[in-house]
């Protein structure tokens, strides 16, 4: 087993983390938590979503905050879209990366994007040639690649057809969702390698939700079948309106001390992630699933 010198870590918060809290945040509070995860290390987070405003209220504001915060050179500021109609508010914002998601279940995609997986890979040309018109940088995500909380489970085939429709088009920055939290490592592992073998130029990145307790555990599996690109949300915020049951994300900083106790390097400052995660859990009003915040951390004084 070689395990990766660095991995890639996308933070993920500011959106899927907060797409789902009850609590609000003004424009001024996301842009200064955006602006502290930069301080603190992420080189790719995604700031938000142009998606449907009734509802996902949460995620109104993302041009005003993609507006508000201090842009800095060499940083990818993505945006999570669904359809046409958002990525033209991503080119009206002055958006250049952005996250297309298809779903792989039917249900799934139904219910958050109103078509079946099929609607959306027709759509998928004319949604590319807007990006490629406006320079935007296009990447893929696969919801409910794993498993869906609606479905069960998920045939493999259908995430297949569409990651082979991103890479047609030659869309090769694509990421599995696991977003009911359903995925366990040996699948992780197969499915990766699987995924590896039939798309060779993929660039794989993985986006683990903890609702069972497997994240970290499907991180490591990840890493095994030669992954090193990964989501995680500060504080381990997160959740999809549209998977019931669905839970928090890998949190950041306990993705950053794992990897750095297994001297693989992440870029991040570990002290002021868990300040950042304890400011977050303060501003939303209740306790989050972060191990790091609960026990601090492991070989100095607590911050
Ligand atoms: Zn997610």
């Amino acid at each position: 087993m070689v395990w990766p010198k660095k991995i890639h870590i996308s933070e993920v918060g500011p959106r899927d983390g907060l797409q789902i809290e009850k609590t609000i945040l003004s424009v001024a509070q996301k842009a200064s938590i955006i602006n502290h995860l930069v301080l603190a290390g992420a080189e790719e987070i995604e700031i938000g979503s142009f998606v449907n405003l009734k509802a996902v209220p949460q995620m109104a504001d993302t041009e005003k905050v993609f507006a508000a915060i201090d842009k800095k050179d060499n940083i990818t500021y993505r945006v999570l879209v669904f359809n046409l109609q958002g990525i033209k508010r991503a080119a009206a914002a002055g958006v250049k990366f952005v996250q297309l998601a298809h779903s792989a279940s039917i249900s799934h995609s139904i219910k958050n994007l109103n078509k079946t997986p099929s609607q959306m890979i027709q759509e998928l040309p004319v949604i590319l040639d807007y990006a490629t018109a406006h320079d935007i940088v296009l990447s893929g995500a696969i919801s409910t690649a794993f498993g869906c909380a609606i479905e069960g489970k998920v045939d493999i085939e259908q995430v297949f057809k569409i990651i082979s429709s991103f890479y047609s088009l030659g869309v090769l920055d694509i990421s599995l969702s696991d977003t009911s939290g359903m995925a366990v490592p040996r699948q992780v592992y197969e499915y990766c390698l699987k995924v590896k073998e039939r798309f060779p130029a993929i660039r794989l990145g993985l986006h683990f939700h903890n609702t069972r307790g497997t994240g970290l555990a499907n991180v490591i599996a990840g890493m095994q079948a030669g992954v090193d690109r990964f989501d995680s949300s500060i504080a381990g915020l997160g959740g999809c309106p549209f998977a019931p049951g669905a839970s928090g994300n890998v949190a950041t900083e306990d993705l950053v001390h794992m990897s750095q106790e297994m001297n693989i390097e992440t870029g991040f400052d570990l002290p002021l992630l868990i300040s950042i995660g304890k400011e977050i859990q303060k501003i939303v009003g209740h306790d989050t699933e972060s191990f790091l915040i609960k026990a601090g951390m492991p070989y100095a004084a607590n911050p």
